[in-house]
C-alpha cells in the first residue's frame, strides 16, 4: 500500500528504516512530502535479514525536480519519484554476487552497480 508522510516526519517506518533514511535529500520548498510503498519495506527487511547486517539507504523517495536533476542513466530511476525504489549500499563484508543474487530473489527489479557496490531494487505495482 502506498503510504504519504510529511517530509521530515522523523518516525521509524519499520524494524530498520527511519524516515530520514528515505526522505527526499533535496532543498526544494515544493518538496514538502515522502511516498512510499510499504511492500518496498517490507521486502527491504527481508532483504537485510539475511545477513542482519547493516545496509545503508543511499536513497529512496525522490520529488521529481529532485529526481530531474540526477544523471543516473536508465528509466528505472523514475520509481524512486513514486516510492517504489531503494537504492542500497552492500557493505564490503557482505559478497556483492551474493547480495546481487538474494536481491534479485526478493525485489522484483535490481540494477547493480558493481564499482559501487550499490543495488537499484524495486517493486512492481500490485493495486492496493
Ligand atoms: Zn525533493
Ligand atoms: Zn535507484
Amino acid at each position: 500500500m502506498i503510504k504519504r508522510l510529511k517530509k521530515g516526519s522523523n518516525v521509524q517506518l519499520s524494524a530498520h528504516v527511519h524516515s530520514d533514511e528515505i526522505d527526499c535529500p533535496c532543498d526544494n520548498p515544493g518538496c514538502t512530502a515522502l511516498f512510499y510503498e510499504s511492500e518496498l519495506l517490507d521486502a527491504f527487511e527481508e532483504f537485510r535479514l539475511v545477513w542482519s547486517e547493516p545496509i545503508t539507504i543511499n536513497s529512496g523517495y525522490r520529488c521529481p525536480e529532485h529526481n530531474s536533476l540526477l544523471v543516473s542513466p536508465g528509466a528505472a530511476t523514475s520509481t524512486h519519484i513514486i516510492g517504489h525504489a531503494l537504492d542500497l549500499k552492500i557493505p564490503i563484508c557482505i559478497d556483492f554476487a551474493w547480495a546481487c543474487h538474494e536481491a534479485n530473489e526478493i525485489f522484483d527489479f535490481v540494477y547493480e552497480y558493481p564499482e559501487t557496490r550499490t543495488l537499484h531494487c524495486d517493486i512492481y505495482y500490485r493495486g492496493d
